[in-house]
């Protein structure tokens, strides 16, 4: 051994983070293992043997310690509704939520149409707990008549092209996203609703919305969509994924496409796997969302999809609303949930508790997986990876108090019920951001 290798061996970390379980489906390592961090990235992963020296030493036994998770579809509000999120209170609950990366729809007042907006929200990143990346519009004002300069927005730094929110109802605007994205090897990311199926509707149409009186949204409407958008990937060749899935027929129909060789990827939400129609009962406008909560067999097949690798992504679909916005009848309150802070103790109790995903399954759906489709320098625990690290409690349980939240919204159906999975520590390029 010569003298420079054995400085290298004797070298101190900034960071060991020992005795945890390892899982980073990346990597492919599930196992009890070291985690040793220098200069804002990973610089080894010890499987057994000593403990190597650590500036700062974390027990991480009995936890899990993972990549730090990715959120794919977010809403920060900023610019224009700073009073129900700003880019930097979205990333605080994000980190509290063991999130690293958030990925911000463009809907925003004024849309995250041009390269000015985008960079605008990358100036503000800057100061933000954990990495934002911007998504961009696919046509001018979310109008659905006139494509983006996706030229402009790439060179700015979009991760992929959305007009979530609204559907591009145009079928030949979406062909020609579609085509345009394919040159810059972007996704589209599509929110899949046929707005004339959809009309009025505020709830899942079914037996329910008909006891209620309320008009219903039907499944076809997201359906419809979906295999419209399929097929128009499929013809053009592009990447086309879609937003928060939620019924039988879409999975299915995702399935199928899959099956096809069509260049699909879809995610779907905690709120659509957790939670039915039935809770419209109460008339909690937290529930109300887009797509609507739907029933029972929809959740079955949702949990089917993610466990057979159909659904390749869990995202929040994180949507703050204000109390004034929300505290409306409920036809006329707005749609979304604030689900940062909520996402993993529901993926925990309904998924991992449940049998329904294991843990590096449900692991991939939030790391390797979002920053696969998006292309992301994030999502791993490889040797030289950044080092963004999320330590979670497996076995410890919380109350959901949504007055607690960091996130400046409280609009969550959840509050009052009892989850388990607890985030301990989020570390962002070496640095601890949660909790601080
Ligand atoms: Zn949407
Ligand atoms: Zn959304």
């Amino acid at each position: 051994m010569n003298k420079s290798q054995n400085k290298k061996s004797c070298s101190v970390f900034d960071l060991a983070i020992v005795g945890g379980r390892v899982v980073d489906p990346e990597t492919k390592t599930d196992s009890i293992a070291n985690v040793y961090v220098g200069n804002g990235v990973i610089k080894a992963i010890q499987k057994g043997g000593g403990k190597l020296r650590a500036k700062e030493t974390i027990d991480a036994k009995g936890k899990i310690v993972v990549p730090g998770l990715i959120d794919m579809h977010t809403h920060l509000r900023e610019p224009g509704r700073e009073d129900e999120e700003t880019i930097y209170t979205g990333s605080c609950a994000a980190v509290a939520g063991g999130f690293t990366s958030i990925c911000c729809m463009p809907n925003t007042q004024p849309p995250i149409d041009n390269q000015e907006t985008v960079k605008f929200v990358y100036q503000k990143a800057k100061e933000a707990k954990c990495k934002i990346y911007c998504i961009g519009c696919a046509t001018k004002e979310q109008k659905g008549e006139e494509l983006t300069e996706m030229h402009d927005l790439v060179q700015a730094g979009v991760v992929a092209i959305s007009d979530d929110g609204l559907p591009v109802g145009n079928s030949q605007v979406m062909r020609n996203a579609l085509e345009y994205s394919k040159m810059f090897n972007l996704p589209v990311i599509s929110h899949c609703e046929d707005l004339n199926l959809s009309a009025d509707g505020v709830m899942h149409e079914g037996f329910i919305s008909t006891e209620l009186g309320m008009c219903g949204i039907p499944s076809v409407a997201e359906e419809a969509m979906i295999a419209r958008d399929v097929k128009l990937a499929e013809y053009t060749g592009a990447k086309l994924h879609v937003a928060h899935v939620s019924t039988e027929g879409s999975v299915e129909l995702i399935r199928q496409a899959k099956k096809r060789g069509v260049r699909v990827t879809c995610e779907a939400t905690p709120h659509h796997f957790t939670l039915t129609h039935e809770i419209i009962r109460t008339f909690d406008t937290n529930a109300k969302v887009n797509p609507p909560l739907r029933t029972q067999k929809d959740v079955d097949a949702v949990k089917m999809g993610l466990k057979d690798g159909t659904i390749d992504c869990i995202a929040t679909d994180h949507a703050p609303h204000s109390i004034e916005e929300k505290e409306v009848e409920f036809d006329f309150a707005p749609f979304g949930l604030v689900g940062l802070e909520t996402a993993l103790g529901l993926i925990v109790t309904e998924l991992i508790d449940k049998k329904v995903l294991s843990w590096p399954q449900a692991i991939a759906k939030l790391t390797m997986n979002p920053a696969k489709i998006l292309q992301l320098e994030a999502g791993s625990l490889r040797v030289n990876a950044p080092a963004d690290i999320t330590i979670l409690d497996p076995k410890a349980s919380w109350t959901v108090d949504p007055s607690k939240f960091h996130s400046k919204s409280k609009n969550s159906p959840f509050g009052g019920r009892r989850l388990r999975g607890v985030v301990v520590l989020t570390i962002v390029d070496g640095t601890v951001v949660f909790p601080q």
